[in-house]
């Protein structure tokens, strides 16, 4: 199943080995550098998936779980934290704020997809296709 993935990212290179590995398992990914641009491009077309860094400049990772969750079409959208915050209570504070799930940097090239995919799964099934 091709999944069409929003990934919110500020750092280049994270952007780039995320997406590599997605796309080459298949799924369609388009990335913002920042929290109101993805927001946006959420909004504007809905993604099967939201990829989100916690530690974004300006709006951080928390703050644009909350904004999607207040857009109607994104109410059950799965959003999975990438982040390398490492502190108790982090993990918490991301599914306080929308997230569904939690992935922790630096990510791993040989379960990274299988983490997404997973997560997608976990979160739409009983939904129709
Ligand atoms: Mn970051």
């Amino acid at each position: 199943m091709t999944l069409d993935i929003l990934m919110i990212e500020d750092n280049a290179q994270n952007r780039y080995l995320a997406a590599f590995l997605l796309e080459q398992r298949g799924h369609r990914v388009r990335a913002a550098a920042d929290g109101a641009s993805g927001v946006e491009m959420a909004g504007t077309q809905v993604p099967d998936i939201i990829l989100l860094d916690i530690q974004l400049p300006g709006m951080d990772g928390y703050a644009v779980a909350r904004a999607l969750r207040q857009i109607g079409a994104l109410r059950h959208t799965p959003i999975v934290a990438v982040t390398s915050y490492a502190m108790p209570g982090d993990r918490e504070k991301c599914f306080a704020a929308g997230c569904d799930g939690y992935v922790e940097k630096p990510i791993s090239p040989e379960t990274f997809v299988d983490e997404v995919e997973a997560f997608h799964r976990a979160a739409t099934s009983g939904e129709p296709e």
